[in-house]
């Protein structure tokens, strides 16, 4: 149970008034009130008067627009609406073009704006010392106060020094400032307006330590976080009731490993994939933005989606959320959509194309719901301009027609985040006078950077561990606190003044930030208050961060050193403890079924391929069907350009006939030929593909025309040939296998033996034919297969290192590039024996692990062969030997 510090506990049962600086801080001291009267037993117990300072503010502005004490201004200016005014002005002012970021800017400026009326500077004292900087930052303010008066509104900063106090609480009860590191000119002049007014105004009081606080260094940041974790397993162990808090200032970026070792060492079940987040013992701090919670990423990826272009991984991704309609109950026919549309999906989608390729690719009769939703979806979004109002009801209406947030019934965390996310859609709405009217994309993009912009935190009850990332008094009293990374480079935090104002003027208003001898007061404070706030603290630093040694903070180094015994027993992970207890079973690693149980099986020359580079790959592509995922992406893909230039090079094949009438061909003439086989290869291809556009065709189409005028040369160039046949298929069997091959073409040489070509787009070498195992059996295979023996073999290459052939023959002269073989017929032996050796194991299963050199580098399947871990074994052998 969280406990209340006395002085709290004390205010609280006199019914103060508690101010905190965050919202966070809010919530952590009313949970603690509850139980705590809870656990007295009581039934009703007063609720208590917690807020922080921008809802308390809110309450006073509100009290007084509606009492006898109008407020100065009729508007107090939300976060939301005085984070659009800034970005406004800096977007409208005329420097724009020379900021890399606006809306950085914009969020620099009104952090200024903010520090300097909290610290009392008055922005006019800037103008005589004004750099570059500063004078942009003061034209800004200028924009930003006139249209604030032309709104009648004001923002909340300088409403505090005239927040209207009228009816606020009675005479002597007390107001406390709570979780305020510092206290600037502007608390303490509203605490002086409140005394003034007969309360007890007052800030959180300095308390006594309550431990003395012990130092520890461990390894690095790593060792770290498993020793903290380890220590408040520890502690649990003894006393399941404590509360602790750890603090891991850089935990935003560390947030995925800091949970993974909490959950490892402290609650391993919940690494379990059937468990949910709700229940866990330690709570993560992480001041993560709205738009980074899945359920809320959902939404604007589907309203994004709406009106314009996004990356087909993120489309993917968010097809398979479970936050749409019917997202789990079809989530796995949703997943094979997703692998099925990657054939048609070009590497951007927007809605309107997302629908035609989701259309064309679900024809197998079952219609995904969420297809035709999709069509009301985007109508309802596709009217523009509209004011933000407008919009917040057309999003909510939109995102109901996809079933969002989904079908099932929403765990604690994503119900508190589906609340919020409409809370801020409402907050949307309220930019209206700020925003006017806007189109539909303009919408979109403004709601997602107010999500960018909106800390959200969802809450999780009493957790024992609470794990945060700022180094901050906290506000409760804690069983036991470990702070971690306060090393010397990292504590007292670096200042970091503001780069609007002036630095002394920053220092003379004695601004914290701006200073070392303020933050190193600051870190005292700090320090103070953890020893305060617990009987047992211990701070610790890494000895080596990124390759360097590290001391320790100066604010720690007089402590003494941790006691030993603290570190715990060693903890192992969870992992390695389900892998240790597991029962290894043998499994004799023989061959496979053979084919000839697989009824019906026809190998391709891609098999005999796969079987020579590693039989296991041969195995699981072609008979377990483990093929790889295909990834849309920016072009034409490789194998669409294979099969265009095949198309191309089979209508040419037809329409010349033999090199004699390539001959008689006039220039013209052969371009015309070449322009109708571009022009049915084209539509032939091209038809049904949506996913690429005209120009991208166009330009395809240019590229092949200039390659195959050159390979028309060079067929030219040749010595008479007649062209046989073009994609010959042939149906055959080797060794038992029954294969069905194709091959590009056959030509008759004028000695009446025969040349098998076959086209390629990319990079192939016939010093890949030989061996045992060739390295590309293909062409020795169809030597083998044909019924007439070949009297040459040659690749036709095509590609970008340009055109010609390459292939070896049995007599000299066939074409440039194809080399005489000494003894043709025993080449022609050996293929045949190595081909058949590669069917009859094939057909046989033999399917091991057993890659030719590199031919792991370019396969997708080690996760499933486990390759990888097989050469560790064989390497962890060879080292015991
Ligand atoms: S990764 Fe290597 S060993 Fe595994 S299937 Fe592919 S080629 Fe064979």
């Amino acid at each position: 149970m969280y406990r209340l510090p006395e002085h709290l506990e004390r205010a609280l049962t006199s019914a103060a008034t508690i101010v905190t600086a965050d919202p966070r801080q809010a919530f952590a001291v009313r949970l603690a009130w509850n139980e705590q009267h809870h656990s007295l037993g009581h039934v009703v117990w007063p609720s208590p008067d917690v807020l922080p300072l921008s809802t308390w503010l809110a309450r006073m502005w509100a009290r007084a627009a509606s009492g006898d004490e109008p407020a100065e201004h009729a508007t107090l200016l939300t976060t939301a609406q005085e984070r659009t005014l800034w970005e406004q002005v800096v977007e409208d002012s005329g420097g724009i073009r020379d900021l890399l970021h606006p809306h950085g800017a914009a969020r620099a400026a009104l952090n200024t704006w903010q520090r300097i009326h909290q610290w009392a500077i008055d922005h006019r004292a800037l103008e005589p010392v004004a750099t570059e900087e500063t004078r942009a930052f003061l034209s800004w303010a200028g924009q930003a106060i006139e249209r604030m008066r032309d709104h009648r509104c004001i923002d909340p900063t300088r409403a505090l020094w005239r927040c209207p106090l009228a009816g606020t609480t009675v005479e002597g009860s007390e107001f406390v400032l709570l979780g305020f590191d510092c206290e600037p000119p502007s608390l303490s002049e509203l605490r002086a307006r409140l005394t003034a007014r007969g309360l007890q105004a007052r800030g959180a009081p300095g308390r006594e330590p309550q431990a003395a606080g012990a130092k520890l260094r461990l390894a690095n940041a790593e060792a770290e976080v498993h020793a903290a974790a380890r220590w408040a397993r520890r502690r649990l162990e003894r006393n399941p009731d404590d509360r602790l808090l750890i603090v891991i200032p850089d935990l935003t970026q560390r947030r995925g490993y800091v949970d993974y070792v909490l959950a490892d060492v402290l609650d391993p079940a919940s690494l379990l994939a059937s468990s949910t987040r709700s229940g866990r013992i330690f709570a993560l701090e992480t001041g993560e933005t709205l738009d980074r919670y899945a359920i809320v990423a959902t939404a604007l990826t589907a309203l994004e989606l709406a009106v314009g272009y996004l990356a087909f991984d993120t489309v993917s991704h968010w097809l398979r959320s479970p936050y749409l309609l019917a997202g789990v109950s079809a989530a796995g026919p949703r997943a094979q959509l997703d692998i099925a549309m990657r054939r048609f999906a070009a590497e951007e989608l927007d809605l309107r194309e997302l629908s035609t390729v989701l259309r064309r690719t679900d024809h197998a009769g079952e219609k995904d719901p969420l297809i035709e939703a999709l069509g009301r979806f985007a109508e309802k979004l596709s009217t523009g301009p509209r004011t933000p109002a407008e919009w917040t009801v057309a999003f909510s209406d939109a995102l109901k027609l996809i079933g969002w947030p989904g079908e099932r019934p929403l765990d604690s965390v994503e119900h508190q985040t589906v609340e919020k996310f409409h809370g801020t859609l409402r907050e949307f709405a309220t930019l209206e006078r700020l925003l006017g009217r806007l189109e539909p994309a303009a919408a979109v993009r403004a709601l997602r950077r107010l999500m960018e912009q909106t800390a959200f935190q969802p809450e999780t009850g009493d957790t024992a561990v609470t794990v945060t990332a700022r180094l901050a008094a906290p506000v409760l009293n804690f069983d036991g606190i470990w702070v971690s990374g306060l090393h010397a480079g990292a504590w007292p935090e670096t200042p970091y003044p503001d780069p609007f104002v002036p630095w002394q003027l920053q220092v003379a208003a004695g601004i914290p930030e701006a200073s070392a001898a303020g933050m190193l007061e600051r870190g005292r404070r700090i320090l103070a208050s953890w020893l305060a706030s617990s009987q047992e603290v211990i701070l610790s630093w890494p000895r080596r961060l990124d390759d360097e040694d590290c001391d320790p903070s100066p604010l720690i180094v007089a402590l003494p050193d941790a006691v030993e015994q603290l570190l715990l027993p060693s903890s192992r992970p969870y992992a390695h403890v389900i892998h240790e207890s597991a029962q290894l079973e043998r499994v004799a690693d023989g061959p496979a079924p053979s084919l000839a149980l697989a009824a019906g099986h026809v190998a391709d020359a891609r098999a005999l391929v796969l079987q020579s580079l590693c039989p296991f790959r041969a195995f699981a592509e072609k008979r377990l069907g483990a093929r790889v995922v295909e990834q849309p992406q920016p072009g034409i893909d490789a194998r669409t350009r294979g099969q265009f230039l095949h198309r191309v090079l089979e209508q040419l094949g037809n329409a010349l006939e033999d090199s004699g009438k390539l001959h008689r061909y006039s220039l013209e003439e052969r371009g015309a030929a070449l322009d109708a086989a571009l022009r049915a290869a084209r539509n032939e291809v091209f038809e049904r593909a949506h996913r690429w556009s005209r120009a991208t065709i166009d330009l395809e189409t240019e590229r092949l025309r200039g390659l195959l005028r050159t390979w028309l040369e060079i067929e030219a160039a040749r010595a008479p040939f007649r062209i046989l046949a073009v994609e010959h298929e042939i149906d055959c069997a080797i060794a038992g296998v029954p294969f069905s091959l194709r091959i590009d073409r056959i030509d008759e040489l004028a000695d009446g033996r025969r040349l098998l070509i076959d086209f390629k787009s990319g990079r192939a070498s016939a010093r890949r034919w030989y061996g045992d195992r060739p390295d590309d059996p293909q062409m020795p295979l169809y030597a083998v297969a044909v019924a007439t023996p070949p009297a040459a073999l040659a690749y036709a290459l095509l590609n970008a290192d340009g055109c010609r052939f390459e292939g070896v023959s049995a007599a000299p002269a066939v074409a440039m590039g194809i080399a005489v073989v000494g003894d043709w017929p025993a080449q022609l032996r050996d293929w045949r024996g190595a081909i058949e050796r590669l069917a009859a194991d094939f057909a046989g299963g033999y399917a091991q692990v057993d890659p030719k050199r590199d031919a792991c580098s370019n396969c997708h399947l080690h996760s499933l062969c486990r390759i990888d871990e097989l050469r560790v074994r064989a390497t962890a052998v060879t080292d015991d030997e």
